[in-house]
């Protein structure tokens, strides 16, 4: 249950007049004079991140706290209008994917892809932008609600891209899509478990079992990584070493020639795996 506090919390800090020194550490992760960018502090995957508008940077620009409240109530006011706060939220969302892709780089030396949206019924009043990590692997995210309102499968999640796109469309249109019924949407979230990775969807009946299905999924994909950063830097000593070893003199072959080019990418690792294979052949039937 979530009480009235918890209800107006992130109000509370859009109105700090100056964030570094109101904000803590553990709450604040970046800020402009428009923006907050805030920890999620129940977080449903890796990195989660809520960006939202600073009060005092609308309330003089035509808008009241209350135009702030939920996306329902910003569409409220029009395309342009609402547009204004959503071009900002964009920006924001930009500069902090960015800032997670580089974490990620060095906290798990890969990236993955991160949902940027809203939710069309909110929780907690003050509109924001939830930044996420696509991964659903965390122990805060502990029913099914919370589930499904972030998978991109769900229906529920509202991508900035959805809504930027309303933005720009017919005003019939725009004034639809705006509604945000939550008898609408609601039910979304009572859909059934399904693992939100491609190739998969594969249903549970409960959270746990959907949990441990999502650790899994996370652990192989992990695995992954690591066996291609092996598979890479095998190959890249493999085509040095051969380079080093063996003068041009000695008949390099377009395989080799095609090995030993430095700027190796995960990308070129299939082809050239293919061909090391061929040369480890070829290399072996020389011996005999
Ligand atoms: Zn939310
Ligand atoms: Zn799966």
């Amino acid at each position: 249950m979530i009480n009235s506090a918890q209800l107006t919390i992130l109000r509370s800090y859009a109105r700090k007049p100056n964030p570094p020194v109101d904000l803590p550490e553990s709450i604040l992760f970046d800020h402009s004079d428009k923006t907050l960018t805030i920890f999620d502090t129940y977080p449903k995957s890796i990195f989660h991140f809520l960006i939202l508008p600073r009060i005092s940077a609308y309330t003089g620009d035509g808008y009241t706290e209350r135009d702030l409240t939920s996306l329902r109530t910003l569409l409220k006011g029009g395309q342009e209008k609402a547009g204004r706060v959503i071009r900002d939220l964009e920006e924001a969302a930009k500069v902090c994917v960015a800032q997670v892709e580089e974490e990620m780089v060095a906290r798990y030396k890969f990236k993955w892809d991160i949902w940027v949206g809203f939710h069309p019924v909110p929780s907690m009043e003050h509109i924001h932008l939830h930044v996420i990590s696509a991964d659903m692997v965390s122990s805060s995210m502990k029913n099914k609600k919370h589930y499904n309102s972030f998978i991109p499968k769900g229906d529920f999640f509202l991508t900035l891209k959805d809504v930027s796109e309303w933005l720009e469309a017919q005003p019939s249109f725009f004034r639809k899509m705006a509604e945000l019924k939550s008898s609408e949407y609601e039910p979304r979230l009572k859909a059934e478990l399904a693992c939100f990775h491609e190739n998969c969807y594969e249903l549970f009946k409960t959270m746990p079992q959907l949990k441990a299905h999502l650790q899994e999924e996370w652990d192989k994909r992990m695995a992954r990584e690591k066996a291609k950063r092996e598979r890479l830097e095998k190959l890249k000593r493999k085509s040095g070493s051969k380079k080093a070893a063996s003068p041009s003199a000695s008949g390099t072959t377009a395989d080799n020639s095609q090995a030993s080019t430095s700027t190796l990418t995960a990308e070129d690792l299939v082809e050239l795996e293919g061909s090391q294979k061929k040369r480890r052949k070829t290399d072996e039937s020389d011996v005999e």
